[in-house]
């Protein structure tokens, strides 16, 4: 069966941008609305010689609140579940949050391996951008830009290296 790659991330960072750009498609909604995403969304993907499937998720909320938002940390979780590398997408102009934080510590806990992309890096300088993530302990950071398509080969490279 295919490799399964998980985008993961607080609301609004980029990950349906990101899905689009990894598909090709304009399959996944994107929009200034945080959250409009509500469940997960499945794509192909190909890097190289290697096709992949994508899942875009939608409200990650490590602490659940209520009803449609307890429904979307399902889906986000089960998403985690079943992919075998996850993509966890910041927001290098918000700059790390408290939500980054949650987020990294559930991932920890569930996600069989963890790729940290800090997104909307253009123009940034990558050094920077990876200084202030590196606190997460997820290794190096990947400075990406999913608007203008910068670092998303070698993400998705990396990301199937293993495959
Ligand atoms: P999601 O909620 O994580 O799926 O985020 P979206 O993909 O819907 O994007 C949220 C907002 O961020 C939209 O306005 C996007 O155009 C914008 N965005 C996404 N990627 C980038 C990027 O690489 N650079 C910049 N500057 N904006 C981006
Ligand atoms: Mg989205």
């Amino acid at each position: 069966s295919l490799p399964v790659v998980a985008l993961v991330g607080r609301p609004n960072v980029g990950k349906s941008t990101l899905f689009n750009r990894l598909t090709r498609s304009r399959a996944a909604l994107v929009a200034d609305r945080p959250g409009l995403t509500r469940d997960r969304h499945y794509g192909r993907g190909r890097t190289g010689e290697i096709p992949y499937i994508v899942i875009d998720t939608g409200g990650f909320e490590p602490v659940a609140k209520q009803g449609i938002e307890v429904e979307m940390a399902r889906q986000a979780r089960q998403a985690v579940l079943e992919a075998d590398v996850v993509l966890f997408i910041v927001d290098g102009r918000q700059g790390l949050t408290a939500h980054d934080r949650e987020i990294a510590v559930e991932l920890r806990r569930n996600a069989r391996r963890i790729i940290l992309a800090v997104n909307k890096a253009e123009g940034m300088q990558r050094e920077a951008v990876a200084a202030e993530f590196h606190e997460l302990g997820l290794g190096d950071p990947l400075a990406i830009s999913a608007a203008h398509g910068d670092g998303v080969r070698e993400l998705a490279e990396l990301a199937l290296a293993p495959y």
